[in-house]
């Protein structure tokens, strides 16, 4: 039997190959010529936010979901949606809206979630606004909080209200309450054993700090 020999030089370049990033953002704006530039823009913002995305809700050593992320821009009603590996942007919402870039890292982070209808609305939809506008627009956005509102709303409110329990209550309820999305254990009394109180008791005791 013949013995292997490893290069040394060899081996170390193999694992600088290997650590290169371990996915790739494609884009297809066939359908929808006029969207090529931000088709470029939200390339960029995915392979830069969709490992940090998969490390704020699962940490640093979950292996990503998905080794190529799909953006496809295309004429379709509505905004976009999220596959388990991609992103459909509607062509006429990018034409109306080129400043949206934000969109791409909400979808982006249910293609990360990937929670099959696991979970709830509210708290799916909360989780992807809470990485758009408390990671990565923080600041841009005041919700407007009636007595009407409610944490139900999901999307930026929800968000906001999971950005607070995070700061106040539970500094690791996002991946906590990620994780058990993900993996079909997900109740709502989560909230009374992370944090102390039901969700309606955080609503009221955030909307009074909201209202001051
Ligand atoms: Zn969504």
């Amino acid at each position: 039997m013949r013995a292997k020999i490893i290069c040394p030089v060899f081996a170390a370049f193999a694992a600088a190959a290997f650590a290169e990033p371990a996915f790739k953002v494609e884009t297809d704006y066939a359908a929808a010529p006029q969207c090529e530039a931000f088709a470029k823009q939200a390339k960029t913002i995915a392979e830069e936010w969709y490992p940090k995305i998969n490390e704020i809700l699962f940490g640093k050593d979950r292996p990503l979901p998905v080794p190529v992320v799909h953006l496809k821009f295309e004429p379709m009603k509505g905004v976009a949606h999220a596959t388990n590996d991609g992103i459909h942007i509607s062509a006429d919402w990018i034409t109306k809206h080129p400043e949206d870039k934000g969109m791409v890292v909400h979808e982006l982070t249910h293609v990360v979630q990937d929670y099959k209808g696991k979970g709830e609305f509210w708290l799916t939809e909360g989780i992807a606004d809470y990485v758009r506008y408390e990671r990565y627009e923080p600041g841009t956005q005041k919700w407007k909080l009636t007595e009407k509102s409610s944490y139900k709303q999901g999307y930026g409110i929800a968000g906001a209200f999971l950005a607070w329990i995070e700061k106040n209550k539970n500094a690791d309820i996002i991946r906590k309450l990620n994780a058990a999305c993900r993996d079909g254990s997900y109740k709502r009394e989560m909230f009374k054993e992370l944090c102390g109180a039901d969700t309606d008791a955080l609503w009221a005791e955030y909307m009074k700090t909201q209202t001051k």
